[in-house]
């Protein structure tokens, strides 16, 4: 057996071994250590190797789910290997054999996969020779089949990986090598590839010649049954091609087939989407926090979705959002078509056509996942059950929303055909061909056990065999006394009985004092202390029958269940569409309901460049403020930058973010957080905001923040919308404010974007005056005499008058002498800067002497800082009572001489 698991484990060495003894998956040797400590499971002793006890550790069969799933979520790849041979007739150890590799990218089990997230498993080709500055990457969503091929820069690969968020990715094995050899080697992995080994993506390898083009071709026309991929606008994604071939080797590798993976090829260019650079995505706080919760973010706020396919499909719309103004505004037009509550059939009950929607779609189950699962031949019966419920709900919609469609198409109601035909079009897919659910409700128990191999899963009178192998099961004691009652007439002997034990199966028992009477056919089975047991020709023939009847029962069911899930095959591509339909119209009835609720508007589209939001918020924000205040944005060409001013804590970032969430917003086809909003054409979104290290990366502060700055102004057009949030303050003053001055009139003479500039630098304000299109904005605050500073979170016009840092910093608990000084340094600064005709000399005197200030013109008094001192070293606990009189003594003393010198 031990030699049966070693020569198996040396084909699957990075790969955690599940080895099926009986009812047990049993771990050995290195994976037993590895799984006993990730899986907090006992590890035990079995036998030896070597003299060494073999390390052992097992997870029983039926709960093996739950340990996947964790493994999984660790990173960590399995490989279940089954009992394939009969023990019965195995001569030596039963034969065996990996029947699947579970791995984080190629998961489709509904058990193993989080519900509302779809997880990739990406492969990436790097290019040799002329191309050695691309990459090719192709990806796929195993739980969907759906497939995208894209090429990039390779400075854009860690941006693009992070975008994608892969579970997992499949290097060419002599880049995974290179890595490992990484210590030892003169020439250095390329940066991403280190960026990757750090980070929690999981890494995984398949031979170089896998990843190629030719072979990609062939696969990929093979599985799709085309002549070509031009249909698929991927003629020129050579790269992709054969990181394609790479990806779909290693799914057959870990699934077995690939041909019914494949379910869509689609070609990602980015120039058709509003691109997000993985820096953008991140500050927006589109799918996780900045420090990685999955709430509140901007998908937490939207996704109220009925389903977890329609959660999906909302994630991918917010994650790829199309620049062409058409796809979202049609979107908007379903938005309003759904908001309204015009019924014909007089179903809706007073509700919203949306929400009627999402009341039917609550709790269904999730057809695409199952569909997929259909088409690998792993379904779970008790998941084509949920199906055939899910199909019963799409019909019913579709009965309903046919008048209502149809009533909305008539030139009086609508003035968006577009809309109508669109969600018309969903309206017809939500019809599945009768035939599939006849099959499945006349086949299927309505609750079908968990589990094929448990049995009790077809209807009585689907098979006739199945119904005859149950029948001897079920009807077993029925039989047993009929032959008592028999056998009793035909011997004469009245206390005759027929029974059965587990040990000696079937017999008939005759006590001692009747053994005279016992028929020749009767054969001694076993003899008891008052009784003899006996079987005959027919209890066994009988015998044979109904042992195995249960497990006959089993297989055939098993048989069955195969031949109908073939059956279904055909059905695929409709049921597909179906589940696709049935999403589509879940997100736009959840982003029809969140505007409703939210009262949020229509935004319109213009062919103009610019923005301009009336009334905008920010809408994770609000929910976390008591009242938030509303504010606008308008930028065009004439006014395409604006500086934006104002003290710490004034609102700048939350002003710049929601800014772009609405813009975002808009072309992901929902309603917006704002009163109005008129926008042009957007091609990106950019931002700078906030300072954060990449040590990993081995890049300060200042350098994330200048190299996010290089990738703006190489990149932003006129249609870029461009956040910088306090650019240059990584570094000294007079850098930073350099840097700061010449990049800002870069953005607005050259890239002409759109941009919200945020900066404390006051001097920038100038900026204004040297070119028209740069206008000073600032967030407003207010000083009472009471309260301190109060922000007021309201952009105006103009810069800010001053910056209150000191205010906030005394907010923030600064103590109170480091206030005092700090407000005696920055009174000095200011008188300087009154006498010096350069702006820009503001801070080159002062700072160097604010020791010498101190010490020559205290503003706290010499005698109270004592006082402070000797308080702040006081430690009341420590001191014996006499020691406390006596500190109070000396604390009195230091009063009177103040008394002494100022008088009061
Ligand atoms: P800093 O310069 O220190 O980064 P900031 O000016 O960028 O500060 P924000 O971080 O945008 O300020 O906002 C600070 C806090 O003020 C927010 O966390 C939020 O609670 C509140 N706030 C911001 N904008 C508004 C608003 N429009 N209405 C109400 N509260 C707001």
């Amino acid at each position: 057996m031990m030699q049966q698991f070693l020569r198996i484990k040396a084909d699957h060495p990075n790969t955690l071994l599940f080895y099926r003894m009986g009812d047990f998956y049993e771990l050995f040797f290195e994976d037993a250590e590895k799984a006993a400590r990730l899986l907090n499971i006992t590890l035990t002793k079995r036998g030896t190797s070597n003299g060494e006890p073999i390390k052992m550790a097992g997870v029983p069969y039926h709960s093996v789910d739950q340990y996947l799933a964790r493994l999984v979520k660790l990173g960590e790849s399995v490989a279940i290997c089954e009992q394939i041979g009969d023990p019965a007739t195995s001569k030596g150890p039963v034969e065996r054999k990996v029947v699947r590799i579970i791995t984080p990218g190629t998961l489709t089990d509904a058990n193993l996969l989080p519900a509302r997230e779809d997880k990739a498993l990406l492969a990436i080709m790097p290019g040799r020779g002329l191309n050695n500055h691309k990459a090719g990457l192709a990806w796929i969503v195993l739980a969907s089949g759906d497939c995208w091929l894209s090429e990039c820069e390779t400075a854009q690969l860690l941006s693009e990986i992070e975008r994608l968020a892969p579970a997992e990715i499949v290097l060419p094995e002599s880049l995974s090598q290179t890595l490992l050899r990484s210590a030892t080697s003169p020439t250095p992995p390329a940066a991403w590839l280190t960026a990757l080994q750090s980070s929690s993506i999981a890494l995984s390898s398949i031979a170089d010649w896998q990843f190629d083009e030719q072979r990609g071709l062939k696969k990929l026309t093979g599985l799709l049954g085309t002549q070509d991929l031009a249909g698929f606008d991927a003629a020129d994604q050579t790269l992709s091609i054969a990181a394609a071939h790479g990806l779909l080797a290693y799914v057959d590798r870990t699934q077995g087939e690939t041909a019914s993976v494949l379910q869509s090829l689609r070609t990602f260019r980015p120039q058709q989407y509003l691109v997000l650079d993985a820096v953008a995505r991140r500050n927006l706080e589109l799918v996780t926090t900045l420090s990685g919760e999955a709430s509140p973010t901007v998908f937490s706020v939207l996704d109220q979705c009925a389903t977890s396919a329609g959660a999906r499909l909302l994630r991918f719309w917010l994650q790829y959002p199309e620049r062409a103004q058409s796809v979202a505004a049609s979107r908007h037009a379903c938005i309003d078509i759904l908001q309204r509550t015009s019924d014909p059939t007089q179903v809706l009950l007073g509700n919203s056509i949306a929400q009627w929607i999402h009341q039917q779609l609550e709790g269904s189950a999730d057809g695409e996942r199952i569909a997929t699962r259909v088409r690998m031949n792993s379904v779970r019966p008790r998941e084509l059950i949920a199906l055939l419920d899910l199909l019963d709900h799409a019909e019913k919609m579709h009965q309903v929303l046919t008048p209502i469609l149809a009533q909305l198409g008539n030139p009086e109601h609508v003035d968006n055909t577009q809309a109508v035909s669109l969600l018309a079009q969903l309206n017809t897919q939500l019809t599945v061909p009768p035939e599939f659910a006849r099959c499945l409700r006349h086949s299927l128990v309505p609750e079908p056990s968990a589990n094929i191999r448990d049995g009790g899963v077809f209807a009585r009178g689907f098979d006739a065999d199945l119904d005859e192998l149950r029948a001897i099961d079920e009807n077993c004691g029925e039989f047993l006394l009929q032959m008592e009652a028999a056998e009793r007439v035909k011997t004469g002997i009245a206390n005759l009985k027929v029974g059965f034990n587990s040990v000696h199966g079937f017999f008939i028992e005759i006590s001692q004092g009747q053994l005279d009477k016992v028929p020749l056919e009767y054969k001694r089975r076993q003899t008891l202390k008052n009784a003899e047991r006996f079987i005959t020709p027919e209890l066994k023939i009988f015998e044979d029958k109904a042992l195995s009847a249960k497990e006959r029962a089993l297989n055939r069911e098993k048989l069955l269940y195969e031949q109908l899930v073939q059956d279904l095959q055909p059905f695929l591509p409709v049921l597909q569409q179906t589940a696709r339909a049935i999403a589509q119209l879940d997100v736009l009835s959840n982003l029809a309901l969140l505007a409703r609720k939210e009262g949020w508007v229509a935004p319109q589209f213009v062919t103009q460049t610019g923005i301009e939001i009336r009334g905008g918020v920010h809408p994770v924000v609000k929910r976390q403020v008591e009242r938030f205040i509303a504010n606008d944005t308008v930028l065009n060409d004439r006014r395409s930058l604006a500086m934006i001013t104002g003290p710490n804590m004034g609102g700048k970032s939350t002003f710049m973010r929601q800014t772009a969430l609405i813009v975002l917003l808009a072309y992901v086809g929902s309603y917006v957080p704002a009163k109005s909003c008129i926008l042009g054409p957007i091609d990106r979104i950019f931002t700078r905001i906030g300072a954060a290290d990449d040590l990993a990366g081995g890049r300060s502060t200042f350098m994330v923040e200048m190299t996010e700055a290089a990738a703006i102004l190489n990149a932003a057009s006129p249609h870029s919308l461009v956040l910088m949030d306090e650019i240059g303050r990584g570094t000294s003053t007079f850098d930073g404010l350099s840097l700061a001055q010449a990049i800002a009139a870069r953005l607005a003479t050259q890239n002409r974007c759109l941009t919200l500039f945020a900066t404390h630098y006051f001097e920038l304000t100038l900026l204004a005056q040297q070119f028209e299109n740069v206008f000073n904005q600032h967030l407003a605050a207010a000083e009472t005499a009471n309260k301190g500073i109060v922000f007021l979170h309201e952009v105006q016009d103009g810069p800010a008058n001053q910056s209150y840092g000191l205010e906030v910093a005394r907010l923030a608990g600064l103590p109170s002498p480091v206030i005092r000084q700090a407000k005696t340094i920055l009174r000095r600064l200011e008188q300087q800067a009154t006498h010096s005709e350069d702006q820009f000399d503001l801070f080159s005197s002062a700072l160097g002497d604010s020791s010498a200030e101190t010490s020559s013109e205290p503003e706290i008094p010499e005698v109270l800082s004592k006082l402070m001192e000797r308080l702040a070293n006081l430690n009341p606990d420590e001191l014996s009572p006499k020691e406390a009189l006596q500190a109070l003594y000396e604390l009195k003393q230091l009063q009177q001489e103040q008394i002494g010198k100022s008088g009061h």
